[in-house]
């Protein structure tokens, strides 16, 4: 029987675990007065968002969210690539796996996503495809390699950190000519995510916890528009219990001072102009489309698709598969992902869905926030 760790555990464990304790402490102390600083001048906490799955995670994980929750509003973002793909793609992606001619080949969490007709794990479990976990797309090249008499497809799913290493795949296909390779694009950018949220208003956000991972690709300058555009602030964090400590004491102190800036807090990894070689890679093969994500419908421009020359790499293209519009559940990982309800609001959460039971992505995936929630926050 899983045994459940009170969130108070979780602190002094999460204490012990960083290098410096004393700092952490001293940390979350300063970050308390901030927070209480902003409760009383505004008569409400200050509310930031993350948009990275891993934040969302360590954040719980620390006992973070949950000690600070009483003047604090930590938001979890559409952080996490699994639970922002459109539930009428992942239909697709489950019926693309028909047919004995092909191999899918997909990173774990999408196995498990429950589309309107069972799972990718489901049709794989009832011998009618051939689904295989890779950990990098890599992997599905040296398949396609092995089995020159199939198809392999790859689910390619992620943000800005990913599509490179996406790309990489291609180009290798490309130099190896194969002809029985292709990937099934999903990449989504984060900028046109955080503008949309800002721009629909539905969610207050006085601040971002920006993405690490994605900053090494777009670095500090990649977000200036944040600040220069919007007026919010942001600030680059690292993903242990000091480095989200003292990006929440950054943060607040420059809500507070009313400034708007976004603050590189993750300088050993992030650099300003980040990584433009891995991105000039990205663009060779893909260019920005239109891209539903779930439950918010299509953002103009907010996903990465191949571009035209390349089609021959494009499953969409080369496999197109129709399925209908997805029947509505009662899950509401759409809302999770946009900041509207804390995981333990949908009336599913540790009830009907549970990692072992999951009915949404965001209790599937490793980086989804009712998955965080379960784990380290139930009460
Ligand atoms: S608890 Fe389950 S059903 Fe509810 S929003 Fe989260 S993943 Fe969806």
């Amino acid at each position: 029987m899983e045994t459940q760790v009170r969130a108070e555990d979780r602190i002094a464990q999460a204490i012990e675990k960083t290098k410096d304790p004393a700092l952490a402490r001293e940390l979350l102390r300063e970050v308390r007065r901030l927070a209480e600083k902003f409760l009383e001048a505004h008569g409400r906490p200050a509310a930031f968002m993350e948009v990275c799955g891993s934040h969302t995670h360590a954040l719980a994980e620390f006992g973070i969210k949950y000690a600070l929750r009483d003047v604090l509003k930590l938001l979890s973002g559409p952080g996490c690539p699994v639970c922002v793909t459109d539930q009428q793609e992942i239909d697709a992606m489950i019926a693309l796996a028909d047919g004995e001619d092909r191999i899918i080949t997909t990173f774990g969490d999408m196995l498990r996503v429950p589309g309107s007709r069972g799972s990718l794990m489901k049709v794989k479990a009832e011998g009618r495809a051939d689904v295989r976990v890779v950990y990098s797309p890599s992997d599905a090249v040296e398949i396609a390699q092995r089995h020159p008499d199939k198809q392999v497809i790859f689910l390619g799913v992620g943000f800005e950190t990913t599509i490179p290493v996406l790309a990489a795949a291609v180009y290798e296909a490309e130099s190896l000519g194969l002809e029985n390779f292709s990937m099934w694009m999903s990449g989504k950018l984060v900028e046109p995510i955080v503008r949309y949220l800002l721009d629909t208003g539905e969610t207050h956000i006085d601040a971002f916890i920006l993405p690490g991972h994605v900053a090494t690709i777009l670095g500090r300058k990649g977000f200036l528009w944040l600040a220069e555009e919007y007026g919010v602030n942001g600030v680059i964090s690292g993903f242990e219990m000091n480095e989200i400590l003292s990006s929440l004491y950054i943060l607040l102190d420059l809500v507070l001072k009313g400034k708007a800036e976004i603050v590189n807090n993750y300088p050993y990894v992030v650099r300003e102009e980040g990584n433009p070689g891995a991105w000039k890679l990205a663009e060779k093969y893909f260019m920005p489309v239109d891209m539903a994500w779930r439950e918010i419908d299509v953002i103009p421009k907010s996903g990465m698709g191949f571009r035209p020359e390349y089609a021959h790499f494009d499953a969409k293209k080369r496999f197109p598969v129709t399925v209908g519009k997805p029947k509505p559940t009662a899950c509401r990982c759409g809302e999770v992902i946009r900041g509207l309800i804390e995981p333990e609001e949908c009336p599913l959460f540790g009830k009907a869905c549970t990692p072992a039971h999951p009915i949404g992505p965001c209790m599937v995936s490793s980086e989804g926030a009712c998955a965080a929630h379960y784990k380290y926050l139930r009460q």
